[in-house]
């Protein structure tokens, strides 16, 4: 198999640090060894330092971004409760498509593709609907480029019984994200994107206020891999057999959330924030532009959506930067699909130098 090494600028997965690599590479040890118990108690010291929560419960699901959201959902979701999914992009839909099949009553709000919520619409959306349980959005929203501000609403549920439920899978140590102070109940994320680490764990954590949600269950949570209750008896202090944790892959995580607490949450926000400007820059002086109104919305400084000019072949181009540039971007999803490109500057791969290098190669695409 041919290992010639390539640059991820897409939505995910990012390159690694060596270290993550020799984490990955280390002779396994089992899930039940005390040593390993250790490694789980790390994570979880660090997950809440990611999270900006004391949170007792904070893990990582093992599964990709997906398993996050499915142990989120169907542990607070129960048949018939009212649940509010807001909706502008993939991440939303596939809560939505979620939701439905835990036999909730779904309403959804709902604003095109590249926007994010007025928070005051939302607030307005949840008071006029009085027995809602859970209101579930996506902070970063990777198909399109976009940030959605939550602070308002979050501290609006504080006041209430409803469960906040937040997809941070690409935002989790990409920008500012305070599950305490912004009223988050679960928050969910991804190890593939700003923490660098390869795709296969979904960092989580869960609240009082939603726990309490979950123990009050009238009937149990039909999925058995993703019950709370049977995976916190196993990271937390009675170490109980649930599933073989995969091990390497947790050796990696805590390697990554090391490397990112190191470089210090501020610092890492910052790089972000500098090199999604930067990629601005180069990407107006290539007369490109970007799919998100920066002037009415936030686009997100790890994922930046960008027009494809007008008589270029979206996959086609795609596939020779790949081939023989050996840097691989994300096209559009849904109804985005072949009118914009997505470029991932996420974690290890948010670098002025790759955003320099991926330029010089997109001139020669661009007239
Ligand atoms: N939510 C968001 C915002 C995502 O970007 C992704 C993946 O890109 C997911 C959920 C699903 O994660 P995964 O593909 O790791 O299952």
């Amino acid at each position: 198999m041919k290992n010639k090494s390539k640059v991820l600028l897409g939505p995910g997965p990012t390159n690694i640090d060596d270290k993550v690599k020799i984490a990955l590479s280390r002779e396994p040890i089992s899930h039940l060894d005390a040593e390993f118990f250790g490694v789980l108690d790390e994570i979880t010291t660090s997950l809440r330092e990611v999270f900006q929560t004391k949170n007792k419960i904070a893990f990582a699901v093992s599964g990709t971004g997906s398993s996050g959201m499915e142990m989120a959902m169907s542990n607070l979701v129960e048949p018939d409760d009212e649940v509010l999914i807001l909706k502008n992009g993939e991440f939303g839909s596939r809560m939505e498509n979620l939701a439905l099949r835990l036999r909730a009553r779904v309403s959804t709000l709902s604003v095109p593709w590249g926007e994010s919520f007025d928070q005051l619409d939302v607030i307005k959306k949840i008071s006029s609907l009085p027995q809602l349980k859970v209101v579930a959005l996506v902070h970063a929203e990777t198909s399109t480029g976009v940030l959605q501000d939550i602070d308002l609403i979050g501290n609006y549920l504080k006041n209430t019984d409803i469960v906040f439920l937040v997809d941070a899978v690409t935002s989790l140590s990409g920008v500012e994200l305070k599950v305490d102070e912004w009223g988050i109940d679960v928050c969910f994320s991804g190890t593939q994107k700003c923490l660098s680490v390869p795709p296969g764990l979904s960092p989580i954590t869960f609240n009082d206020k939603a726990l309490m949600k979950i123990n009050n269950r009238k009937t149990p949570n039909s999925s058995w891999y993703f019950d709370l209750k049977m995976i916190t008896d196993y990271w937390g202090e009675d170490r109980v057999y649930h599933h073989t944790a995969p091990v390497n892959m947790l050796f990696a995580l805590n390697e990554g959330l090391s490397i990112c607490l190191e470089e210090g949450l501020t610092r890492r926000f910052k790089r972000h924030r500098d090199n999604g400007e930067y990629f601005f820059y180069r990407m107006k002086e290539l007369g490109l532009e970007s799919f998100v109104d920066v002037d009415k919305f936030r686009s997100l400084p790890m994922l930046k959506s960008v027009l494809i000019p007008a008589g270029i072949n979206d996959s086609e181009m795609r596939m020779d930067l790949l081939l023989n540039h050996g840097i691989e971007i994300g096209g559009g999803l849904g109804p985005t699909k072949g009118k914009i490109w997505r470029f991932g500057l996420m974690g290890f791969n948010s670098s002025k130098e790759l955003i320099d290098n991926l330029f010089d190669k997109l001139e020669l695409y661009i007239d």
